[in-house]
């Protein structure tokens, strides 16, 4: 559903993304994985045009991220904003980055209603459906500032499933929390593996992803270092750098 070959990125002359391949089936739920600065962020974030691809190339669903395919075509997108919306990728961030003067209903019929010209009354509708699958049905007039962070984070994905997205992704939801707060939000997540989402997810916990993840992909500096299972990269790792990580995280 999301293959991605041979990507490359440098800032400046600083590479952080150098050569990696990875894929995504639909259904499947990916959990990477590396130190800080290994490009997993910046992974994620070319997924969802928030990137430019400097080498290499991204399909999402078929199609090209970042170009516009006319007949045979391919038309490079300048427009990243509109690419976006029309990709229709939720994305979820480490800070929860809801409008402070929305309420929690407000926040998630914002997208819909804006950008894809949803009418008020079905957003609504659809907003207050969201809202009580994360568990949030009795907090939807609340502004974000009365919510405690793993509200706001529920809220957050709420928000990002309202544009009915064909793939999620997430960049390490949880960091930002309270440990007493990590596993509302985790159980969130699975929730939606278990419905079947497509999911891309950036996270240090690694119970979470011995239980949810089909596939695990390990990064340190801008390589795929191993992937495979849970069972196999967090059970039983082939490379020292991943073994040296997983002592530090666990
Ligand atoms: P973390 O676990 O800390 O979130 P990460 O694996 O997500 O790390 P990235 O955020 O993808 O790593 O960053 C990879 C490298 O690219 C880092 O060294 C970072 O400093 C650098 N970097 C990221 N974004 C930019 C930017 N906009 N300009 C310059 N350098 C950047
Ligand atoms: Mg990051």
């Amino acid at each position: 559903f999301v293959l991605g070959r041979n990507l490359w990125k440098a800032y400046g002359a600083r590479p952080v993304l150098r050569g990696v391949d990875f894929s995504v089936a639909r259904g499947e739920v990916v959990v990477v994985m590396g130190p800080s600065g290994s490009g997993k962020s910046t992974l994620l974030r070319m997924v969802n045009h928030l990137e430019t691809i400097d080498q290499g190339a991204i399909l999402v669903d078929g199609e090209y991220v970042g170009y516009r395919q006319v007949g045979e075509t391919m038309i490079p997108m300048r427009d990243l904003a509109t690419a976006r919306a029309q990709a229709r990728i939720g994305m979820v961030f480490q800070h929860f980055n809801l409008f402070e003067h929305l309420s929690a209903l407000e926040n998630i019929m914002e997208a819909p209603v804006h950008v894809h010209g949803v009418a008020p009354a079905e957003a609504r509708r659809t907003a207050m459906r969201l809202l009580r699958m994360v568990g949030l049905g009795n907090h939807a007039d609340h502004l974000p500032h009365r919510l405690s962070g793993g509200q706001q984070q529920r809220v957050a994905i709420a928000r990002a499933l309202a544009i009915s997205p064909r793939l999620m992704l997430f960049d390490e939801p949880t960091s930002a929390l309270d440990p007493e707060l990590v596993g509302e939000v985790l159980a969130v997540i699975r929730r939606l593996a278990e419905m079947g989402m497509t999911m891309l997810v950036v996270t240090h916990e690694v119970r979470f992803a011995r239980e949810v993840a089909d596939r695990v992909i390990f990064m340190d500096e801008g390589v795929v270092v191993e992937e495979g299972t849970p069972d196999e990269v967090l059970g039983a790792p082939r490379h020292e750098r991943t073994q040296r990580f997983l002592r530090m995280v666990e």
